[in-house]
């Protein structure tokens, strides 16, 4: 039997009232090799494929969270949020995707765990335990100008017709406001999208520190989900670069942990 690790993913305080599994992966006890080291959940880097799907089965081993049921996102860091449902159960992992790139998935269905993949950018749960809905959201710098969580709210609206004061958001793991410096460039993105989020914005001389979570939580408030109901974990992944893969943290070279959002029966 293989060593039960227990800090290979920190549960997710979702509190949904639901059975269900929000976790979110680190960097232990995992099989890769530096600079993947360990956890490494991302098939797309030059860590060995071997070792990415024995990360993924040591995983699932650990969560309970089946492979067979996990549906990956293809991300580009853009807005767009696909509705997938059991028909796409194993797709990214075990066989070929049907839908489109996307940064964010939300399912009505139980058994179907929607995974998205992170080092700094921010994941964002969010669920309606009323109409048993979940989403997973990758919320980069790019996706957060794009406001993907406001899009996936909208889909959770049309879609389902849920409602904004059922439902509920958890910012996980990722770069905070203490570590993400940015140049004039960005910062200007970020002022034009948002011009009354000065809160958000600090500078140091030319840099800029921009706090994506902040921003995050506007774009949910417009969306007129209540403020009691956003819940920030607040861990930032480059201060804590040992404990989760982070891409500041790696100086751009790093593994790739997960989210994973599921229900179950
Ligand atoms: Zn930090």
């Amino acid at each position: 039997m293989r060593k039960y690790f227990p800090d290979m993913w920190i549960p997710i305080p979702v509190n949904d009232n639901m059975k269900t599994k929000a976790i979110f992966s680190t960097r232990h006890g995992g099989v890769s090799n530096a600079p993947y080291n360990w956890l490494n959940l991302n098939f797309n880097r030059d860590d060995c494929q071997e070792n990415v799907r024995e990360n993924f089965r040591i995983l699932s081993e650990s969560t309970g969270i089946p492979m067979e049921c996990m549906v990956l996102t293809k991300q580009v860091h853009g807005s767009k949020v696909c509705v997938v449902d059991k028909r796409h159960a194993g797709m990214g992992i075990l066989r070929q995707r049907t839908f489109d790139e996307c940064d964010g998935l939300i399912t009505s269905d139980k058994n179907v765990a929607l995974v998205t993949f992170h080092a700094d950018c921010v994941p964002v749960y969010l669920y309606d335990s009323n109409k048993e809905v979940i989403g997973l959201v990758h919320s980069g710098w790019r996706s957060t100008l794009q406001k993907i969580s406001s899009n996936a709210v909208g889909i959770m609206k049309d879609t389902f017709d849920c409602k904004s004061e059922d439902i509920f958001a958890v910012i996980g793991p990722c770069i905070h406001k203490c570590c993400f410096e940015v140049g004039t460039e960005v910062y200007e993105k970020f002022f034009d999208a948002f011009p009354e989020c000065t809160g958000s914005f600090s500078n140091k001389g030319d840099k800029w520190y921009i706090d994506l979570v902040d921003i995050i939580k506007k774009t949910l408030l417009d969306e007129g989900i209540r403020n009691s109901h956003i819940r920030d974990v607040n861990r930032c992944t480059v201060c804590e670069k040992e404990y989760f893969f982070s891409h500041r943290g790696g100086k751009g070279v790093s593994g790739t942990g997960a989210a994973l959002y599921m229900m179950y029966e």
